[in-house]
């Protein structure tokens, strides 16, 4: 994703450009930490197992570099499929070409639809492709919302809920080159966006609700100015009531991301991301974007509120 231009100027001149810090993470052996922080009780976040959500990140940053169109994200799509398909969940792979810098693209996004008697659909979303760099295994950037999102639907396709809902691991939001300059990025999202607009679907799309960088410790994640209000403010006031008011705090952030392509069609949307905090915009798009830098314990965090966020959806849309 990319910050917009409204974001402060460091943020517009570091975040674009190639970290000037030390590549110091391809050569290093396995930088994992020796220990990882244990994750919450899944008793005290709504069912949600953050340790499971890791499991995920872990098992995605083994498979390597995995950008769009790469060999490695066959072996990554492999893994969410066979994952979501043993917790259950039907799955729907939507495989589409894209026009990009380095030519046509097969891309997929992987969809989980969950039937429900109210046919208001409610759309989870994540980026799972990694940035096209050597070496770059996104933990955090692609691996931890994908976690999150595939520890969701073991909990929401196991049950009946009140609205459709939707999961969707969107292949190809990087930009190929590595500046991010429309339209090379979120490839995955547009295609989703627009075949729900041909297929007459998309009024039935009442909120997409993004995930996007959420694995560091000490997370804080700021309003995104492009979301609609009153679906941050519906994500905030869970949040709050779960008593993550130190977590989903009320500065802002710009942000540009796979939730645009909603927004651009209509759709009310919101984008979780913790992106601009120094700690990670010094990993952020390098090679030190690794598994040491995932908190079982900030993985919970998003998957319970996302997941607290379901009812308020529900009443809303029932
Ligand atoms: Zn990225």
């Amino acid at each position: 994703m990319a910050v917009a231009l409204a974001a402060t100027a460091c943020l517009t001149s570091c975040g674009r450009q190639p970290s000037s810090a030390s590549d110091g993470g391809a050569g290093e052996a396995s930088p994992q930490a020796a220990t990882v922080p244990a994750a919450p009780d899944p008793a005290t976040t709504g069912g949600f197992d953050g340790a499971r959500a890791y499991k995920h990140v872990a098992q995605l940053v083994a498979i390597g570099p995995h950008s769009a169109g790469s060999e490695g994200i066959r072996r990554a799509q492999a893994y969410i499929i066979e994952q979501l398909k043993g917790f259950g969940c039907p799955v729907e792979e939507q495989d589409f070409h894209a026009s990009t810098p380095i030519g046509n693209v097969a891309m997929k996004n992987i969809l989980v639809k969950i039937p429900s008697a109210n046919p208001n659909i409610v759309i989870y979303a994540t980026h799972y492709d990694t940035k096209r760099l050597d070496n770059f295994v996104g933990a955090d950037d692609g691996g931890s919302s994908t976690g999150v999102v595939l520890e969701l639907a073991r909990s929401l396709c196991a049950r009946k809920n009140a609205v459709t809902i939707w999961l969707a691991f969107l292949d190809g939001e990087e930009a190929f080159n590595f500046q991010w300059v429309d339209p090379d990025n979120t490839y995955g999202s547009r295609e989703l966006a627009a075949s729900l607009a041909l297929a007459g679907t998309l009024p039935r799309v009442k909120a997409m609700i993004l995930a996007d960088m959420v694995g560091p410790a000490n997370l804080k994640i700021k309003r995104e100015s492009n979301s609609t209000p009153w679906l941050t403010d519906l994500v905030w006031s869970t949040a709050q009531r779960l008593g993550y008011g130190n977590v989903f705090v009320n500065e802002r952030i710009a942000v540009e991301d796979d939730h645009l392509a909603f927004l651009a069609r209509g759709v009310a949307a919101c984008d979780v991301i913790a992106f601009d905090d120094p700690v990670t915009q010094a990993l952020w798009h390098t090679t030190r974007d690794t598994l040491d830098k995932v908190d079982p314990r900030s993985l919970a965090i998003i998957g319970h509120v996302l997941l607290e966020s379901v009812p308020a959806l529900e009443k809303k849309y029932r």
